[in-house]
């Protein structure tokens, strides 16, 4: 047995803290093939050795148009995330002195997480207008309400999810499955009250983070589980999942670090492997008619240009479903 269903959680029904989200205009794009969500100020500054590789996001993107997976007409542009839409999740303590009090606007902006953000949510957007979209960055989603955490300082998919969800009258479900190879711990935690939330994980059991939370369904897997084993892993939850919380959306953190070559990440996935794993995942919720927003989550490696070319695994497999779909 290669893994093991550790824990499910039924929902509580429990009122979400008021959210001062506001929702903006609806955000029209002239090109009608797949969206694609980019900002060049997905990188700042690290030391040269640290071990996050930021430089990463720009190649993502250079990588599918080199290849002609993608034209730069495709690409939509998000907005900076505001501390309002920020405040969603993360507390006004934190946002204060962490992101605001110790550093000015500019070194802010510089962080590259604020854009981040605000591609989530803009590719969530995008996927509810078109069915599909794709961001070139995302997936912090080891970020808490009052702090940050593994190379994650805001949880983008915890934000975006909270925005999306909408107010009171138009309310939204929305699932967020998380295939990073890391739990989706902050993710967790953020909605383990929040009954339209649900929160799937499918991560590596001895990895990061030592302490998990507990998602609304945790899958743990063991160290150097393979293609096959992985995917009917997959296969044996998300059907039943869709079926039976009904979705409204769907957030899809692609993180490349089950890849075999991956530095932090114990699993022995191939490219192949990653590629059937995003085209079963993104075909299945939206050939049932629900909108899917992906993010890339983690990847390591110290060869960008190789990692690159990973986490544009998603963004060609979206490709083939936009296609296959006739969307
Ligand atoms: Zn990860």
């Amino acid at each position: 047995m290669t893994c093991a269903v550790i824990s499910t959680r039924l929902g509580v029904k429990v009122a979400s803290a008021a959210c001062r989200c506001f929702h903006t205009e609806p955000v029209r794009h002239e090109s009608s093939a797949l969206p694609i969500v980019h900002h060049s100020k997905y990188v700042c500054d690290l030391p040269p050795n640290h071990r996050f590789p930021m430089a990463k996001f720009p190649r993502v993107l250079h990588h599918l148009i080199k290849d002609q997976v993608i034209t730069e007409k495709q690409v939509w542009l998000p907005e900076i995330a505001s501390e309002d839409l920020l405040r969603c999740v993360h507390t006004e303590e934190y946002l204060n002195n962490f992101i605001g009090g110790k550093t000015n606007e500019q070194e802010q902006r510089r962080t590259g997480f604020p854009w981040s953000e605000g591609g989530t949510v803009l590719a969530a957007e995008a996927a509810l207008q078109r069915g599909l979209a794709c961001s070139t960055a995302g997936g912090t989603h080891h970020a808490f309400p009052s702090y940050g955490s593994g190379f994650c300082l805001l949880n983008d998919l915890a934000v975006a999810a909270r925005y999306l969800m909408g107010n009171s009258s138009t309310k939204r479900k929305v699932l967020i499955v998380d295939l990073d190879v890391h739990q989706g711990d902050g993710t967790a935690f953020i909605f383990q009250e929040e009954p339209d939330v649900f929160t799937f994980s499918v991560h590596c059991g001895k990895n990061f983070p030592v302490r998990k939370q507990q998602s609304d369904l945790d899958v743990s897997v063991e160290d150097g589980l393979e293609d096959k084993e992985y995917l009917s892993t997959v296969e044996a939850h998300l059907p039943w999942l869709l079926e039976t919380f009904r979705p409204d959306l769907v957030l899809y953190d692609a993180g490349v670090d089950p890849h075999r070559d991956d530095e932090l990440g114990r699993l022995r996935l191939t490219d192949r492997g990653l590629y059937q794993r995003d085209l079963y995942v993104m075909k299945s919720v939206v050939s049932r008619g629900v909108p899917l927003a992906a993010v890339i989550g983690g990847g390591y490696s110290r060869d960008i240009d190789v990692l690159a070319a990973r986490h544009s695994i998603v963004h060609r497999a979206a490709t083939q479903v936009w296609r296959e779909c006739g969307m």
